[in-house]
């Protein structure tokens, strides 16, 4: 018997994609067939099981149409009759303007099962990223959801304007830009006060949020100047005067700043995700990607021989993990590195050793390899056997210092960098000046950066001018430097989490001049 297909018709949430329902992550994980709109964030496609079947689904306000309401109500149920897990995922809550009740009744009309998972809906949460509760009990005690869609040519409107006007206390309008002027003469002609307040929020709850505050009587004007475009909300109340107590999401330290992480994609999401949370607006361009180096067999000698070791080096996390990756290749685990002491550079390199089980023995005061060097010596390091799994190409800084002190130091590659074409629209970002900050969180950031540039140093000077940079630490500060660029930002501790922070603290204070 066929297997029977299912359709989940899903809220996605307003934009940012942790607001999607722990359900609703649940069911994309299982689908065999996404269909999606432009207001689902595309970050939430991820959770999507990447043998499933992608469909964009389209519908921007204003541009045409990817497919029309009737091609994907077909595909919906062509797919769910052919036995296929469909998960529809369209923005904000599904039955809120979201045409979902017509999409369920072609659904129901041809036997097809399906459930539906509400989600955040946009007017929620724009009234809350801009800072306005939407019910207050000094204020108001009554909310209406109301389509600004409407054409204003239309005779009859299906909108009681008179009952609306001042029935209820906030009134929030989805779709409503082009109609503002419409909107507002219609409340004021119905009698409520042109002095009520009004925000506007456009891609709510993202990095990439504007909101904008007036009164009905002003509100078209500021919108216009502004040039806020759809998609974007209308919040209409009294309550929108909290905003200026409440407004967190605005506040925060790195809000509107636009940050450009030059990591390597598998590597960027802690220092996203930090940035992220702060208000930062990432933008990822790997300069890096990783890859196996070209041949395992230095390291697989030194492991058949790891008792003739007395220590063993890790100078990054990505040599922690490559080592072990290969050593569960080898079918080997971390006993077979009981013999020799293990040293670390810094924390997130003991952190990731701990990941596999193992506690470093070594931790120098300062985090790099300089810092390794130095207390390695200080331990005495003549006639000792070293093993340094690290990238295939770094610097020869401890390996050198280390000989020179009489050590005999193995260094085998266990992965190496490589280059990823530069996406374009990271190029674009650079050239409209659309960057606030670069971070470097490595020499190879840096050169690969440039090298991608392909630039002269006067057209780089200007293609850089006014772009804040950010640099890990001192070795990677000194090939920016270097390459002619100046650093603005460099953490004490050379982690993630003091970059984060250095970041945050030298926009409080610049922002403050
Ligand atoms: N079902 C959706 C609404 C779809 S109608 C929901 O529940 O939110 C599309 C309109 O929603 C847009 O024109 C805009 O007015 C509003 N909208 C959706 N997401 C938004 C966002 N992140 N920021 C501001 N407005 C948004």
């Amino acid at each position: 018997m066929q297997k029977k297909g299912m359709v989940y018709l899903v809220g996605a949430g307003p934009g940012d994609p942790e607001l999607i329902t722990v359900k609703g992550k649940r069911l994309l994980s299982r689908a065999e067939v996404v269909v999606y709109d432009y207001l689902a964030n595309e970050k939430l496609l991820a959770h999507v099981p990447p043998t499933a079947t992608f469909i964009y689904a389209g519908k921007k306000g204003g541009s045409t149409h990817t497919h029309t309401q009737a091609e994907i109500n077909r595909m919906l149920v062509d797919y769910a009759l052919a036995g296929k897990i469909v998960v529809r995922l369209k923005g904000g809550d599904p039955f809120i303007f979201g045409r979902g009740g017509e999409e369920i009744e072609e659904l129901a009309g041809h036997g097809v099962s399906f459930e539906v998972v509400p989600g955040v809906t946009s007017a929620s949460a724009a009234a809350t990223y801009a800072g306005v509760p939407i019910t207050h009990r000094e204020f108001t005690s009554s909310v209406a959801f109301v389509t600004g869609h409407e054409d204003p040519n239309k005779k009859e409107s299906r909108i009681a304007w008179d009952k609306l006007a001042t029935g209820a206390g906030t009134l929030v309008f989805y779709m409503g830009i082009k109609n503002l002027p419409n909107i507002t003469a219609n409340l004021i002609k119905h009698g409520r006060d042109p002095q009520t307040p009004v925000a506007v929020v456009r891609w709510a709850s993202t990095p990439q949020q504007r909101s904008v505050v007036g009164t009905l009587e002003n509100i078209t004007e500021v919108v216009r100047e502004s040039g806020i475009t759809p998609p974007a909300l209308v919040v209409v109340g009294e309550v929108v005067n909290l905003r200026k107590t409440i407004n967190w999401y605005e506040k925060r330290p790195l809000f509107g700043k636009k940050i450009l992480v030059t990591r390597s994609r598998d590597q960027a999401s802690e220092l996203v995700q930090s940035l992220e949370d702060l208000g930062a607006n990432c933008l990822e361009g790997a300069t890096i990607s990783l890859q196996d180096p070209p041949d395992w067999a230095p390291l697989d000698q030194a492991l058949a021989n790891i008792a003739a070791f007395q220590w063993l080096l890790f100078t990054s996390p990505n040599a922690v993990n490559y080592f072990f990756r290969r050593l569960g290749t080898l079918g080997l685990d971390s006993r077979s590195l009981h013999g020799p002491k293990i040293a670390v550079v810094g924390t997130a390199t003991a952190e990731c050793l701990q990941m596999h089980g193992i506690k470093a023995d070594l931790l120098p005061e300062k985090f790099t390899a300089e810092g390794l060097a130095e207390t390695l010596l200080a331990q005495g390091v003549k006639g000792k056997k070293i093993l340094l799994p690290r990238a295939l190409k770094a610097r020869n800084v401890l390996p050198d210092s280390l000989r020179g002190a009489g050590a005999e130091v193995d260094v085998v590659p266990v992965y190496q960098n490589v280059r990823p074409p530069m996406e374009d629209k990271i190029r674009q970002a650079l050239k409209e000046g659309d960057v606030d900050l670069i971070t470097f969180t490595s020499s190879s950031t840096v050169t690969n950066l440039l090298d991608l540039l392909d630039l002269k140093p006067e057209e780089l000077h200007s293609l850089l001018a006014g772009i804040k940079i950010a640099a890990i630490g001192p070795i990677t500060a000194a090939t920016a430097e270097k390459a002619g660029l100046k650093v603005d930002i460099q953490p004490q501790t050379h982690t993630i989490p003091a970059l984060v922070t250095a970041i945050a603290e030298y926009f409080a204070v610049s922002d403050q001049v």
